[in-house]
């Protein structure tokens, strides 16, 4: 399998050499250069498999240059029971017949980013290893990201994590979750300033290409497409679990920000998963769900971006989103260059034409969105009808999945966090606290390992360069 951009750069390029890369050098996103089919006699073998050797015969479709044996142990030693909680790594809740939740938060830092966070980890320790290098992963986290980054990386040879985050802005509990990591190769920085200060240092120092290619600094943001990748897999493992026979379709509700974790369905569904509709859901900030209903895409700037008590859902523009419309436009990398580059950039903004339109539904993704009335509505009917306790990302997938429930195609809403990282907003909801998993009660309490900078790109470089 080749991977190629949706800028219109046909230079393919194999999964070893884009796994440690963001963009491609046009600027683009890579994606594979088809989809491999899955035919149902696969399907049926594979129904039963348990998680990791279905990741396994999922990921093999996709990497061709990591030898299967290996592949084999690094999904093996990824996906176990000690690190996602239960057997089948991805249960699924049934709330009443047809409506089911996956259960994708149970990993280390209870948030689905740990789903693909932790195979990243052990394929880049994998992969550095093979070509005898190491980087430097620097990045900027209000909270989910940056600790899943974190408990992917602690320990791994050949890595460095560098994580920059605004000083006393992050919640108790996901400090705690942070700075209570001793591992030598976890530098948290706490900067005196906002999240965008941070993510300002990051910029600096990236376009910094010396200091970037002395420091071999990498990223493991949303656009990586190991992490989609791995995604892929729990939309298979839970369709398994939501059907009998394979000639049955379901329905996916995904919470939705940066696209990556609805992207991964659309991958799912491409390859011939029987999907009926992808359910996109998204908070007060509903620029893709305006995308889904009118073909106007308008991100909006930070100004203009609400903050919600759904956070990790607070995105202006949709970082994966380019390669959904890559597909939609028949795979034509010189039209999506003109939409991202030449209008997105030029003038805030792209319309599809009503041709490109009508395509959409081709490939089943509808949209609603819910505000916080609803996410707080939400979690209070689930608890009073199934004693079932979700977070507000799920609230709002939940919400919307709702309104697209038809009789006889099983719904599958995926549970995105788990409710313990977003206990305030519980409270208001339920009038009590979140339980919390065991090993994680008293971790404020923890010592802490953590430096405090100025908003300082130059001292951070320093530091970096003291500590590498
Ligand atoms: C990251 C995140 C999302 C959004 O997922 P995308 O892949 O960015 O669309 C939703 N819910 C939670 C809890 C998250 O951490």
């Amino acid at each position: 399998m080749k991977y190629i951009s949706t800028r219109g750069d046909k230079t393919e390029r194999g999964f070893s050499d884009i796994l440690l890369e963001g963009l491609a050098p046009d600027g683009g996103l890579y994606l594979p250069t088809h989809y491999p089919k899955v035919a149902r006699s696969t399907l049926a073998q594979w129904r039963g498999l348990p998680y990791n050797e279905l990741a396994f015969e999922v990921l093999s479709l996709f990497i061709d240059d990591i030898p299967a044996a290996d592949l084999r142990a690094i999904v093996d030693k990824t996906y176990t029971p000690a690190v996602f909680g239960t057997r089948e790594i991805t249960p699924l809740k049934t709330l009443q017949p047809g409506l089911h939740l996956e259960a994708l938060s149970n990993g280390p830092t209870l948030a689905f980013k740990d789903m693909a966070m932790q195979l990243l980890g052990n394929l880049f320790e994998y992969e550095l290893a093979r070509r005898g290098e190491t980087l430097n992963i620097l990045g900027a986290t209000s909270g989910d990201t940056g600790s899943a980054a974190e408990y992917a990386m602690r320990g791994k040879q050949g890595v460095r994590v560098f994580m920059l985050s605004p000083k006393g802005r992050m919640s108790p509990f996901q400090q705690a979750q942070m700075f209570s990591l001793q591992d030598a190769n976890i530098h948290n920085i706490a900067i005196e300033g906002v999240f965008d200060d941070c993510q300002d240092i990051v910029k600096a120092t990236s376009n910094d290409l010396e200091f970037k290619r002395r420091h071999k600094i990498g990223t493991v943001n949303s656009i990586n497409w190991a992490r989609l990748l791995a995604q892929v897999v729990y939309y298979f493992a839970g369709y398994f679990q939501a059907t009998r026979s394979d000639d049955e379709q379901v329905s996916f509700a995904v919470p939705s920000g940066n696209f990556g974790n609805i992207c991964a369905g659309h991958v799912a569904r491409m390859m011939g998963l029987p999907v009926k509709h992808l359910v996109l859901a998204t908070n007060e900030n509903r620029v893709l769900d305006e995308f889904f209903r009118t073909g106007a895409y308008r991100p909006r700037g930070s100004a203009e971006t609400f903050e919600t008590s759904s956070p990790s859902m607070d995105i202006s523009k949709a970082s994966n989103f380019e390669r959904f419309v890559f597909d939609l436009l028949g795979r034509d990398g010189e039209r999506t260059r003109e939409m991202f580059k030449a209008q997105l950039e030029k003038q805030g903004f792209f319309q599809l034409s009503p041709a490109e339109f009508e395509c959409i539904s081709a490939y089943g993704f509808v949209s609603g969105h819910s505000t916080h009335a609803d996410r707080l509505a939400t979690i209070r009917q689930t608890w009073e009808q199934n004693g079932v306790m979700i977070d507000t990302h799920t609230a709002d997938g939940l919400k919307v999945a709702r309104e697209f429930i038809e009789p006889s195609v099983p719904m599958i809403v995926l549970e995105t966090a788990l409710p313990a990282k977003f206990a305030e907003t519980i409270v208001e909801a339920l009038g009590r606290e979140p339980d919390r998993p065991a090993a994680l009660q008293g971790i404020e309490a923890l010592p802490k390992r953590f430096r405090v900078m100025p908003a300082d790109a130059a001292a951070v470089k320093t530091y970096i360069t003291e500590n590498t």
